[in-house]
């Protein structure tokens, strides 16, 4: 039977830690702050935002919400996107996307500045995720990833490494951090020629597909440490991963559960770059 890799305990020890380190921003006279902004009420969003709201409750952190409905203006947005770059205040953005169609995604990103992009938005942040120079900050999902093998003790160094899904939100940056710990990664999408062969092949397996079932019982192995970061709704409304649990409890060594696993991780990360945001406005 695989062990379960739940993320609370990994949750739990950064939010101690993180407590500490906003109450001594709070005695110099500073409250750590994260602004969210929302366009729209896609329920994925609302969803991690609940989250978010939770966890920077917990760890000491002001949390000031732009909510714009769906039909606002690039306009709109990006005048919101100035606004938070110019208060001294605000250390973080969290901006949830994909973005409406409409918007230029891209330039938007592009506008919030580099000190409170703390979950890798900007070019300057990917690119830091993929020189490796530890400058700025890599996607959430991404670092939380790595959060969860660190807490339970995996080694990465040579191990070979399976990730499902190339996006810049996950795919990609994630994949940079394992090979940061030098681990041989493999990334794989809808175009790889034999996604079971190549997953059978790895000895940590990383869903980021966006698909229930995309991880077949083909693709998995005993021995594996299977990360699922999917999050999908399945036909009887639950939520599920990418990866076909049931076959992973009986033959791989460890996975992440959803929901409870990498999902509850995102929040904490998200949070420790805020109070590293405010560490270093205040120098
Ligand atoms: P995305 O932008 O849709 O990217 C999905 C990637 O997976 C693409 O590269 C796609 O390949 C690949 N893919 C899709 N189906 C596949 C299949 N059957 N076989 C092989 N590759 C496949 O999604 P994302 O933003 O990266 O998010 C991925 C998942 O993570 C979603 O379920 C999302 O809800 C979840 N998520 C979780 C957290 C968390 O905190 N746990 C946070 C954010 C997102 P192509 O490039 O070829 O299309």
């Amino acid at each position: 039977m695989a062990q379960l890799w739940k993320g609370a305990p990994v949750a739990a020890a950064l939010t101690e830690e993180l407590s500490q380190r906003a109450q001594a921003l709070v005695a110099k006279g500073i409250t750590p702050t994260l602004a969210i902004v929302r366009v729209g009420e896609r329920p994925e969003d609302l969803s991690y935002e609940r989250g978010a709201l939770k966890r920077c409750e917990k760890v000491g952190i002001a949390v000031r919400q732009y909510l714009l409905t769906a039909a606002s203006s690039q306009t709109d947005l990006m005048e919101v996107i100035e606004e938070i770059n110019r208060d001294d205040s605000i250390h973080g953005c969290l901006l949830f996307r994909p973005l409406p169609k409409h918007m230029d995604e891209a330039a938007i990103c592009a506008a919030l500045s580099p000190a409170k992009d703390v979950d890798g938005i900007t070019a300057g942040s990917l690119a830091a995720v993929f020189s490796g120079s530890g400058a700025g900050y890599p996607p959430c999902t991404a670092q939380a990833c790595l959060e969860i093998l660190d807490h339970y003790g995996y080694e990465l160094k040579g191990k070979r490494a399976v990730v499902v899904g190339r996006s810049l939100v996950i795919g990609k940056p994630v994949s940079m951090l394992l090979l940061g710990r030098h681990a041989t990664v493999t990334i794989c999408h809808t175009r790889t020629a034999d996604l079971p062969a190549e997953c059978r092949r790895a000895d940590l397996l990383v869903a980021a597909a966006g698909k229930a079932g995309a991880v077949s019982a083909q693709c998995l192995a005993s021995g594996q440490v299977v990360l699922d970061v999917g999050i999908n709704v399945d036909e009887d409304g639950n939520l599920v991963g990418d990866v076909d649990f049931a076959a992973a409890e009986n033959s791989v060594e460890a996975i992440t559960p959803v929901p409870g696993g990498v999902g509850a991780v995102t929040t904490s990360v998200l949070a420790r770059h805020v109070i590293e945001a405010a560490e270093k406005a205040i120098g």
